[in-house]
């Protein structure tokens, strides 16, 4: 009781950048350490809690909204997965129909009127689908439910591209809500030169490498077993760069409005780390 702060942060990137795999090895870390967590997916694609639940065995909160109409409670929504976590996938329309980012504003009011937002959870994770020119996939922090936002990004020049996009999102709702950046989270694609490239990118627009999650092979082998790698191997290096990741944004204190870069800018950054001979088997250019 009294003056406990739910911390609800959103995680955004490109589709297909890792933000799920990413968010729900992360809160594993979290669980691990007796926080206690809840997971809105954002994504029509609805498997932003495989992991944690040991499969897609849940129905979206559109889908349940759809079949039972009012009538259900929270437990139809809201399931418990690893280290009791708790899961939501706010879920989609009908493909080609209607906006995706409805079913974020829907679920999140839905949430709430249903008690969903305990006094004990200590963070709230919106894992959100950015690359898509919708104002509903701003809503979790539109609507100042999620004050603080990690971006996931890799030193692939598209997903960067993504990253600056949705820090200009950001800018717009912060200066008006209280929206801030707390970092960039790099998920590595082995690009040469990654880290110092998203050091660089991280600085320009005013926030920092929160941290760097290795691309390792483990994470398939965990995700066939419908698990995170913090379940499937504990003692497993990647598991830790996780629990690592977890403890930064646990201790972060760096908060910003970010400052996105112009075109020609975000160009050159890229060319600075891509562009170069001096390296022994590239080519000079
Ligand atoms: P998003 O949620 O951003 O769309 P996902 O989390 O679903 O992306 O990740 C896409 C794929 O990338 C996953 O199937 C996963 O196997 C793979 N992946 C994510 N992070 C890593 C990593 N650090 N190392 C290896 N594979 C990864
Ligand atoms: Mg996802």
């Amino acid at each position: 009781m009294g003056d406990k702060k739910i911390r609800q942060i959103a995680i955004y990137g490109k589709g297909g950048i890792g933000k799920s795999t990413t968010t729900q090895n992360l809160t594993a870390g979290l669980a691990e350490q007796g926080r206690h967590v809840m997971i809105v997916g954002c994504d029509p694609k609805a498997d932003s809690t495989r992991l944690l639940l040991g499969g897609l065995a849940q129905k979206t909160v559109l889908d349940t909204l759809r079949e039972k109409g009012q009538t259900f409670d929270i437990g139809n929504i809201v399931k418990v997965g690893f280290k009791n976590i708790r899961c939501v996938e706010s879920g989609g329309p009908e493909p080609g129909v209607g906006c995706a980012g409805r079913g974020i504003i829907t679920s999140i009011g839905l949430l709430e009127r249903m008690g969903a937002y305990t006094e004990d959870l200590d963070y709230v994770f919106y894992d959100v689908l950015g690359d898509v020119v919708c104002g509903g996939f701003a809503m979790p922090i539109r609507e100042g439910k999620a004050k603080e936002i990690y971006i996931v990004a890799s030193g692939e020049m598209m997903s960067l591209y993504a990253a600056n996009n949705i820090s200009k999102g950001i800018q717009r709702y912060a200066v008006k809500g209280g929206v801030r950046l707390g970092g960039i989270i790099c998920n590595s694609r082995n690009v040469d030169r990654e880290a110092e490239l998203l050091r660089a990118f991280a600085e320009a627009l005013g926030t920092q490498l929160i941290h760097f999650i290795p691309r390792d092979n483990i994470v398939q082998h965990a995700e066939i077993r419908r698990k995170t790698v913090i379940e499937y191997k504990s003692d497993a290096r990647q598991a830790d760069e996780y629990r690592e990741l977890a403890k930064e944004i646990e201790e972060n204190k760096s908060f910003v409005i970010p400052k996105p870069l112009e075109q020609d800018d975000l160009e050159k950054i890229l060319m600075d780390y891509g562009l170069y001979d001096n390296i022994e088997g590239n080519y000079a250019i």
